[in-house]
């Protein structure tokens, strides 16, 4: 049976196993080398230079395009990184239309660093297509999306976007951060290039920065390939094996989260002193049935609001087992307050009509024992 035969879960463990052909090692080695002698005048190993080409990475890449089903992944230093990177592909004069429920590092990128450059971008309810399909001028050249969104959870449409786009010729940008490919295949409904922050899910364990594009096509691919290589915000092979380690047990590791996620927002549904819940997996969330549709579960995300602000700091201030701590999709459980970290460059106006105000927290659910994540959150709103 050859390799592409295998389900996803065994590739995932398989990745690199044995392909340094001199050692046949089991855990794909580290090539730290910056340069590489070339056999003779204009010929190469295939290795001139690590911010062009470095096998650990290669390795890497190849694995991040084959967990999406894409033509070519690419490694960066950051999610940031990633985004810049393929912010570059657009020109001055270009118009994005993006998702108004967004990661607040990707909206001051577009709002402070991309507009001086003259790219255009919207903000927009992405859970609305009508919304979406009004925002789309002539000069638009791409749809940014992130769903589930950041911090509320709302779901987009994949498949209704993705028509959306090919009718107007535009490309289609999944930030699929959250759900990860083990839940959500973008590709799937159309979507030219992924996106990832493998901070978060990918590299799962809060000790990684790094970041992913991966393309549908190898055009695109060699086109992002030439700004990566341009650019130069790669992955250092050090990262890469790292990451490539952390990708062998993403399956479990979501399986888990999702599981975990689920006990916890129903818990968190019946308790008197919260007043919302956010989780796709709610069956009274907007999102519920659609997400069904395009996502084969519902992740390790929620978000709830508590009835006044000073409840919210108090949780914070009293979790033991959980971090009060930015990021998210780590082994470690993490609440944060978005309106003061993850989105505090939103302006305020924006932010609170969005819903995004001092009661409302965001939790990254983790591996440890529900009961004991139960119990924490018990003991701080008490
Ligand atoms: C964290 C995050 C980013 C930015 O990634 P970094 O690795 O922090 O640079 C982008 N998009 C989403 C959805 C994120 O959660």
């Amino acid at each position: 049976m050859s390799r592409q035969n295998w389900n996803r879960t065994s590739r995932l463990v398989q990745i690199g196993t044995g392909r340094d052909e001199r050692t046949g090692a089991i855990s794909f080695p580290i090539y730290p080398s910056a340069t590489y002698r070339h056999p003779g005048v204009g010929q190469s190993t295939g290795y001139d230079y690590t911010r062009s080409n470095n096998p650990t990475r290669e390795v890497l890449e190849q694995a991040l395009a084959d967990l999406e089903g894409g033509a070519r992944g690419l490694a960066f230093s950051s999610g940031m990184a990633a985004l810049t990177t393929l912010f570059l592909h657009f020109s001055s004069g270009d118009h994005l239309v993006v998702s108004q429920d967004l990661y607040g590092g990707t909206y001051r990128i577009l709002d402070q660093v991309f507009n001086k450059f003259g790219l255009r971008s919207s903000y927009v309810d992405t859970t609305d297509s009508t919304a979406v399909a009004a925002a789309i001028r002539p000069e638009t050249r791409a749809l940014l999306v992130e769903t589930p969104g950041n911090p509320l959870l709302g779901v987009a449409d994949l498949k209704v976007l993705g028509e959306l786009c090919r009718e107007h010729e535009m490309l289609f940008i999944v930030d699929n951060t959250f759900l990860t490919p083990i839940l959500q295949r973008p590709f799937e409904f159309g979507a030219d290039i992924v996106v990832h922050s493998a901070t978060k899910y990918l590299g799962g364990h809060s000790d990684l920065c790094a970041g992913v594009l991966v393309a549908r096509d190898e055009d695109l691919g060699e086109r992002l390939y030439f700004l990566q290589n341009s650019t130069g915000g790669i992955l250092p092979p050090q990262d890469c094996w790292l990451l490539i380690r952390s990708l062998k047990t993403l399956p479990l590791r979501i399986e888990r989260h999702c599981r975990t996620a689920m006990t916890i927002a129903r818990w968190l549904q019946q308790h008197e002193k919260i007043s919302a819940v956010y989780f796709p997996g709610l069956e009274n969330h907007p999102g519920h049935s659609l997400s069904q549709r395009q996502a084969s579960d519902f992740g390790g995300m929620l978000s709830f609001r508590t009835r006044t602000p000073e409840q919210a700091r108090r949780v914070l201030e009293r979790l033991q087992l959980i971090s009060f701590a930015e990021s998210l999709g780590g082994v470690e459980s993490l609440m944060t307050l978005p309106a003061v970290q993850t989105h505090g460059d939103i302006p305020e106006q924006d932010r609170l009509r969005l819903g995004i105000d001092d009661c409302l927290l965001r939790l990254s659910v983790g591996l440890e024992e529900v009961e004991d994540l139960i119990a924490d959150l018990d003991q701080a709103l008490n």
